[in-house]
């Protein structure tokens, strides 16, 4: 009786999946055509994040399914070979919501916060909710600066434990900065700190960063594990979030690779390579082994391949063309 009622809701799960990955990438299309510049990288991006999870989560889950009744399938197919064609084989670097939001702020800009923080919430209030379980759809968006620019970030859009853990995993050790992805492995894959290895930082004092709740429209205090990463000042007590799901690791890691605080930003005392190639190899043998553990994921048990975005192909022609 049990296992009727599981396979029910995980159906149902399932049903509202597909929902918000169309939802998703109709919404990544429109806004593509509205900008000037060549963004089509960060749909190919988006459309393998959302199969691979799909994948991952449900074994009936194919891409196809998303575009039932719609005439889309062909043009994305042909347009973005490689999503439809790797995401059994490769991990992607983030998670889907992350690449709506990048969108988001290519075309509303950086400056107007006010702006984007409303289009994500419009944006994430039109997304079907299953529960408690916030399917594709990132809860906090965190904004950091340290002078006039603003970066941003939102949480893991991911709902279920392996795809958080896979996805966390690979931005630390192949998209994040490498500041942001030691704290995080500081404690990433386990959840307690690690003995050998201290990689939590201590942001320089100009540096910013505000936590806001999209749906709820409010602003957050940081949680405590971005207060043990990144020494964030908190009145929270209760430790609820996994480290490194957090809206701020990305925002930091944009602003690390892009503001030059990162001399300014403090380390540990203890903090040597050796101990963080150790930690790496810590949660590359996790991240192997979730992997492994996952029927539905294609790969040699050897070398992990991250995915890799293309812009579309039509827009490499374009471009050919008008030379
Ligand atoms: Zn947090």
């Amino acid at each position: 009786m049990f296992f009727l009622y599981f396979r029910e809701d995980l159906r149902i799960e399932a049903t509202h999946f597909l929902e918000n990955a169309f939802l998703l990438i109709v919404k990544m299309l429109e806004m593509e055509v509205e900008i000037e510049e060549d963004t089509s990288e960060l749909v190919d991006e988006l459309l393998h994040s959302i199969f691979f999870l799909g994948r991952l989560t449900y074994q009936f889950f194919l891409p196809e399914r998303i575009f039932e009744g719609s005439d889309l399938l062909d043009d994305l197919m042909s347009n973005y070979p490689n999503a439809f064609e790797l995401y059994m084989s490769h991990v992607p670097r983030r998670s889907p919501f992350s690449c709506v939001l990048d969108m988001i702020v290519h075309l509303i800009g950086q400056e107007n916060v006010e702006l984007i923080k409303e289009e994500l919430g419009q944006l994430s209030s039109t997304l079907v909710q299953n529960d408690n379980s916030k399917i594709l759809n990132s809860t906090m968006v965190c904004i950091s600066w340290a002078e006039s620019v603003r970066y941003y970030g939102v949480s893991m859009s991911t709902h279920h434990k392996p795809g958080r853990q896979i996805v966390i995993a690979a931005s630390c050790l192949n998209f994040w900065d490498d500041c942001v992805a030691d704290a995080v492995m500081t404690y990433c894959p386990q959840k307690k700190k690690k003995k050998y290895f201290d990689g939590t930082i201590r942001l320089p004092a100009e540096v910013r960063c505000e936590a806001f709740n999209i749906r709820e429209r409010r602003s957050m205090p940081p949680c405590v594990s971005c207060s043990d990463l990144f020494g964030l000042q908190t009145t929270e007590t209760e430790n609820k979030s996994p480290y490194g799901n957090c809206a701020e690791a990305e925002s930091l890691s944009k602003l690390f690779k892009n503001e030059n605080v990162k001399e300014r930003v403090q380390r540990s005392d203890n903090w040597n390579k050796q101990d963080r190639t150790r930690a790496e190899q810590d949660v590359l043998r996790h991240l192997k082994q979730v992997l492994k553990n996952n029927q539905h994921f294609e790969w040699n048990n050897k070398e992990i391949n991250f995915y890799i975005p293309h812009a579309r192909l039509d827009s490499e022609e374009d471009e050919d063309f008008n030379m």
